[in-house]
């Protein structure tokens, strides 16, 4: 990159004027945002980004799952381009930031280059995935995932809300769904900046997190069956207590996980104890088992480490178990490239930065399968998201967009 390229700068305040602006739709009831996925107030928070999208002399795109793509044309008619965007779908008591700002931050991107009538030989796309909370619909990152070929267009279509209202009928009813099939588009690389939804940053206070991966996640459901029996005439000698065998399971849980700290992580967060009676001993108890990490060897170790520890608990006791894997995908390694991406421009707008794994699911997750990705995280108050009270800075805001701009336009490559 030229020197002279090598001091820009968005413009923070503007980003931050259009943050606001994008937040006074689907308001929550306690100062944050609720803009579930094709409400109407969703219809309305698309229609104010295609207008300030068009106003920076963007094409719209628009495909058959709502994804929208605002196109900065470049020099080059061959080159693939550079997408950059999030999510403005909020979940129903969300943040104002928690997918807008990545969202947001692509169209400064834009704005910026515009002001400065700099070109680049690859076109910039800001991009709006929809249905990435998955709280209406489920799953999460619905979109990007057929954007990905990880689910049909069709499947999608025929998820249901509670109300029963199907995802392709709502999506055709707030008038956002388009011609355009779905994943055809090819991308030179991806960019998501994000809030980081976590204390890390803010903690460490850095400036920016380098994400350099997404954890994985295992669900093993657990069936520990003993005997329902009298808590006060049973002998000690005689129980089979379920609850036991699964308080010293919970035990071993939290011990394998913490032999893979710092980034692995392990806890039961669903139980149930049967007949869950208090004068009776319980016979079963079934429990879901949440190993996440960055690496699927660990994981695949912690689950094979939960099995052999809990065999011999039950054993030891007398009672039997079953096992069950309910949930989970696989880890993510962001693009090395990419990645290298945005530590540089970190480094060389002199921002503080560390690396960091994503703990969330991030529609970045999913693109990573079709083109090079990588994402940028700003620090959140407390680490506090999805939630009404989420906030972060201005500063921490335009800093996040900085790094995102200078990896964007370094991929994109500046025509001098
Ligand atoms: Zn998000």
């Amino acid at each position: 990159m030229a020197a002279s390229a090598q001091n820009l700068r968005i413009n923070g305040d503007r980003l931050w004027d259009s943050l606001m602006e994008m937040a006074k739709i689907g308001p929550g009831v306690a100062g944050g945002n609720n803009r579930q996925t094709l409400t109407d107030e969703d219809a309305e928070g698309r229609a104010l980004f295609q207008k300030w999208c068009e106003e920076a002399r963007c094409s719209m795109g628009l495909d058959q799952m709502g994804n929208m793509f605002a196109w900065r044309e470049g020099t080059d008619p061959e080159a693939l381009p550079v997408y950059v965007g999030s999510h403005l779908d909020t979940q129903p008591t969300g943040g104002k930031y928690d997918g807008v700002l990545g969202v947001l931050g692509g169209l400064e991107i834009i704005r910026t280059l515009n002001d400065l009538g700099i070109k680049t030989k690859h076109p910039i796309v800001a991009t709006n995935w929809t249905n990435e909370e998955g709280t209406r619909y489920a799953p999460a990152m619905l979109s990007s995932g057929v954007f990905a070929g990880m689910h049909t267009q069709d499947w999608a279509y025929d998820r249901e809300d509670a109300e029963g209202k199907k995802f392709g009928d709502e999506l055709r009813r707030i008038g956002w769904c388009g011609e355009e099939e779905v994943g055809a588009r090819k991308m030179h690389a991806f960019f998501e900046l994000h809030i980081e939804q976590g204390p890390i940053l803010e903690a460490e206070g850095k400036d920016i997190g380098v994400v350099t991966h997404g954890q994985g996640l295992s669900w093993t459901q657990v069936t520990v069956t003993g005997k329902d029996a009298h808590t006060g005439s049973t002998p000690m000698p005689m129980r089979k207590n379920a609850g036991l065998a699964m308080a010293r399971i919970l035990e071993k849980v939290d011990e394998i996980a913490w032999s893979h700290a710092p980034h692995a992580v392990g806890a039961v967060g669903h139980i149930d104890v049967y007949p869950n009676s208090r004068n009776v001993i319980p016979g079963k108890a079934v429990f879901t088992v949440d190993f996440r990490s960055p690496d699927l060897d660990v994981i695949t170790d912690m689950e094979n480490r939960l099995r052999v520890a809990a065999e011999d608990i039950v054993d030891e006791m007398g009672l039997q178990i079953q096992f069950e894997r309910v949930g989970g995908f696989d880890p993510v390694k962001f693009d090395g490239d990419c990645v290298a991406a945005v530590r540089g421009a970190a480094e060389r707008l002199g921002y503080s930065h560390t690396d960091i794994i994503s703990g969330a699911g991030h529609d970045a997750c999913w693109i990573n399968r079709v083109a090079p990705t990588a994402m940028v995280m700003c620090p959140c108050v407390d680490g506090l998201s999805h939630n009404e009270a989420e906030e972060i800075s201005k500063d921490w805001a335009a800093a996040g967009a900085d790094v995102l701009f200078h990896a964007v336009i370094e991929t994109a490559e500046i025509v001098e």
